[in-house]
């Protein structure tokens, strides 16, 4: 295995603040079958629901389940990482080289070419088979690219991230926050949204969504650059979190903008010799915080595909591409969708209606009604189908709610015409 960054078991983690994510169901899956579900779940942060902060201030806290054992789960990328790198480097036969930035694959040739960063030295290596796992920018996604049939797709959010920092308000591990520890916080703000998640010592990482182009009144950042105009527009737009935020000035001057992007391509094979593997094959926007998990899905699937498909890679590679492929399509829209939902229906009281019902609705019957967020975080079903059969429950409830309407529209009107009966007669 090749990595770009430096070892950070010796360098401890580098690179601003780590921020956190969150696992569900389909992450914890993958990772209980390699062992290493508890080492994970010991400092995650369970977060049953989101706590929506209004503009005044007052707080609604929106369970994600009927099901009170059901949590998502906020975890640190570093501890994430450092515990994989260990459990992978622990294997027998398997040697990790960090600081190797790949520069170039033959994909036809299987092989990749590398720059150590730390001496500058060029080094070039084969392999039966490369699994490119280097994300959403990947070097070999590039190189199939120029492959002839490759299909490529990408699409730009139009809002970006910025990552700024809530203190535990006392210092020392575990002290205690002004913040409820346990949920996952949103500030929806129509067009734009903030979320914070908590730290295991008490602190939140937030992030903070917005557009990269204003459009008046609508601030976006590019015209919201400067702390001093953040600060003033975070007075009235997210007066609580501003309030608890000491190094805002800092961290919103320091913090660079982040973009956001879907990718879509196919096959993501080449002659049995590449695959691409994660953000490389399927980036997604972050509004269903499924990025991660797909990708330990993934790993899941190939690894699947190789022992059922033992000694035939390319057959072992199309049968990933096939269970995986329509579902990380599905997933990718369900993302989109998602960020509606988080920036704008969350703040509404109708919105809030709508998932006590639909919770009342999944307790009364399971079988024929599951809410979108439970397929999707709490149980391991396959996107594509989580996708079809929340579309299906939603016209459903659509077709009810019409059929109620005209039941209702005709009692009116029944009702109307028996009272002008009434006083004519
Ligand atoms: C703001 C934000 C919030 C998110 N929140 C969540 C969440 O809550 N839950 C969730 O499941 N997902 C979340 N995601 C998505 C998640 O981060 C990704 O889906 C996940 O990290 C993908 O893993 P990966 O290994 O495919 O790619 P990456 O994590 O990007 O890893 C790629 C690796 O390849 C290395 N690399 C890159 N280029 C090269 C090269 N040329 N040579 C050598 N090495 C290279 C990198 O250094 C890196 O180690 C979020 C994403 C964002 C942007």
């Amino acid at each position: 295995m090749r990595e770009r960054r430096g070892d950070p078991r010796a360098a401890g983690y580098v690179g601003g603040r780590s921020i956190n994510l969150a696992i569900s169901a389909r992450g914890l899956k993958a990772l209980r079958r390699v062992g290493l579900e508890d080492a994970i779940l010991r400092d995650a942060i369970r977060m049953p629901g989101r706590m929506i902060h209004a503009r005044d201030r007052s707080l609604t806290f929106q369970k994600y389940s009927r099901n009170p054992a059901h949590a998502i789960q906020s975890v640190s990328r570093s501890t994430l990482n450092l515990t994989l790198i260990h459990a992978a480097a622990a294997q027998p036969g398997v040697q990790i080289r960090f600081d190797q930035r790949c520069i170039e694959i033959d994909p036809i040739a299987g092989s990749a070419t590398f720059v150590d960063d730390r001496t500058g030295e060029r080094s070039t290596a084969s392999a039966d088979l490369i699994v490119g796992t280097d994300g959403a920018y990947s070097v070999l996604r590039g190189a199939m690219e120029k492959c002839e049939g490759f299909d490529y797709q990408q699409s730009w959010l139009s809002h970006g991230f910025k990552e700024l920092h809530i203190p535990a308000v006392a210092s020392g591990a575990h002290a205690p926050s002004a913040m409820e520890a346990n949920a996952l916080h949103i500030w929806p703000r129509g067009e734009s949204m903030m979320i914070a998640l908590p730290n295991p010592d008490g602190s939140f990482t937030c992030t903070l969504f917005w557009p990269h182009q204003s459009t008046a009144p609508r601030p976006g950042f590019d015209s919201v650059a400067t702390a001093a105009a953040a600060r003033a527009h975070f007075e009235l737009q997210y007066p609580d979190a501003l309030a608890l935020m000491p190094t805002f000035d800092e961290d919103f001057e320091n913090n660079p903008v982040g973009w956001m992007m879907t990718v879509r391509c196919r096959p993501w094979s080449t002659r049995g010799r590449v695959v691409l593997l994660g953000d490389a094959a399927h980036a997604i926007v972050p509004f269903f915080g499924q990025g991660a998990n797909a990708s330990f899905e993934d790993c899941e699937a190939l690894t699947d595909a190789l022992s059922q498909h033992a000694g035939d890679l390319p057959a072992a590679l199309a049968a990933y591409e096939l269970a995986r492929k329509r579902n990380t399509d599905a997933i990718a829209e369900m993302a989109l969708e998602n960020f509606i939902e988080m920036r704008d229906k969350t703040a509404s009281r109708l919105f809030r209606l709508r998932k006590k019902a639909e919770h009342a609705l999944h307790a009364l019957a399971p079988a024929l009604f599951t809410p979108r967020y439970d397929m999707v975080s709490f149980d391991t079903i396959p996107y594509a189908d989580a996708l079809a059969k929340s579309r299906a429950q939603d016209r459903a409830i659509a077709r009810a709610g019409l059929g109620a309407a005209v039941v209702a529209g005709a009692a009116v009107l029944y009702a109307a015409y028996a009272l002008i009966i009434a006083l004519v007669s």
